[in-house]
């Protein structure tokens, strides 16, 4: 079974998941935004069973949007966002940025393009080569 690895910036969250993902959506509402403090979430969804919790799951703290169909589950030691189940407890979400491995999906799609970063556009527009060489 081809497993991913996944753990959060200080290493105190340490999960394992099968690499098997049902929908891979780049979120760039509001919500999102404040929640990564970044351009969009990057979240992959799969089934509710596929975790294994290796360590610290019990030091995740989660916080759900009143009135919204928006949480957020991190790290209560760095803030790390962290897999959490959704609110219709239908899919495990998983916030790409903390696997270590390469998902076997691929982004599908970006959601709430509408509320994208104002400034995003014009991360899409820089020469990466140009932009990002050290
Ligand atoms: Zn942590
Ligand atoms: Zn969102």
């Amino acid at each position: 079974m081809d497993k991913i690895l996944g753990e959060c910036l200080c290493g105190n969250v340490k999960f394992e998941v099968e690499n098997e993902f049902d929908k891979f959506h780049l979120c760039h509402c509001k919500q999102c935004q404040r929640a990564t403090g970044s351009a969009h979430a990057s979240n992959l969804f799969t089934r509710v069973d596929n975790i294994n919790w290796l360590a610290g799951a019990d030091s995740i703290k989660r916080y759900d949007v009143p009135n919204r169909m928006i949480s957020n589950a991190f790290c209560s030691e760095c803030g790390s966002g962290l897999p959490y189940l959704s609110l219709s407890g239908k899919a495990l979400i998983i916030p790409a940025g903390c696997l270590n491995g390469k998902p076997k999906l691929s982004p599908q799609n970006n959601i709430f393009w509408s509320q994208r970063a104002e400034w995003y556009d014009a991360a899409l527009l820089a020469n990466p080569v140009a932009k990002f060489a050290d």
